[in-house]
């Protein structure tokens, strides 16, 4: 059994480069590329070698989804998860209900659930209202799920997003080795550490190096306060993603953290 993470996009809602922006990490960006980054989506894939079992859930669905996608060799997802309904993490929504709908008329029968919270929904349900028969992409309160995915139970956590209100992370906790791991990409201000103790890996949103600002008018952590976060949450491994313009990858990230990019995979405990 194995299962794997493909960081499908690395980046803050405004991307890197930003197109209006001509600082060093955006310029660099657009020539080496190093710091080039899509809006912040991921894939877990998950192998059973015993029960030959394959299974792909995507998280978030980001405005470049379907370059995102397209590169992949197994392009198939089974399901969906939304950590909420901002644009830089649910735009690709309709590529997702495309696909689907192709599917469908290919082999007959064939369903990829959208799971979220109710609160979450509820705005999707609006904004996706065009999206008239989604027998084949349904909206499911992840409430009301109750079997894995990928090998691992999934609850969905409401995390303070600053001032953008709330967002959701989600705790994975592996049904074979129990391990948990962790993949909050919109916080700020964490105050109920209990459910994020000791995790076997955290992936943590970090949109700049160190924001000046203070906390309120805020959203996400920057990259030195994420570090302290996972010291004190006692983390085994970090790996800071949702990173904007104020991240550059040709410095070193802090010791007890490393940064995603746009491409990596990493096996998941
Ligand atoms: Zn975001
Ligand atoms: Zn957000």
């Amino acid at each position: 059994m194995s299962a794997q993470l493909h960081f499908l996009g690395t980046s803050d809602a405004k991307g890197v480069p930003r197109w209006w922006c001509t600082c060093s990490v955006c310029n660099e960006a657009r020539t080496t590329g190093r710091n080039c980054r899509r809006r912040a989506s991921a894939l877990i894939s998950y192998n059973n070698d015993i029960t030959k079992q394959s299974e792909q859930v995507l998280i978030d669905a980001s405005p470049e989804i379907r370059e995102q996608l397209s590169t992949l060799t197994n392009k198939h997802i089974d399901s969906v998860l939304i950590s909420h309904p901002h644009n830089d993490h649910i735009s690709g929504l309709a590529d997702i209900a495309m696909w689907s709908h192709y599917l469908n008329e290919q082999q007959g029968n064939f369903v990829c659930p959208l799971y979220s919270p109710r609160d979450v929904i509820q705005v999707l349900e609006t904004r996706f209202g065009f999206l008239k028969d989604k027998a084949n992409f349904p909206f499911i309160h992840i409430e009301s799920l109750n079997e894995p995915l990928a090998g691992y139970e999934v609850q969905a956590i409401e995390v303070p997003h600053g001032a953008n209100g709330s967002s959701y992370a989600f705790l994975f906790t592996s049904v074979s080795t129990k391990k948990r791991w962790a993949y909050m990409s919109d916080c700020i201000d964490l105050t109920d550490l209990e459910p994020w103790y000791k995790l076997d890996l955290l992936i943590l949103g970090a949109s700049f190096y160190k924001e000046n600002q203070p906390l309120e008018g805020r959203s996400v952590y920057d990259v030195l306060e994420a570090t302290a976060l996972s010291q004190q949450l006692r983390a085994k491994r970090t790996i800071l993603t949702h990173m904007g313009h104020g991240v550059d990858r040709r410095k070193k990230a802090p010791a007890s953290v490393s940064y995603a990019y746009d491409g990596l995979v990493i096996d998941l405990p």
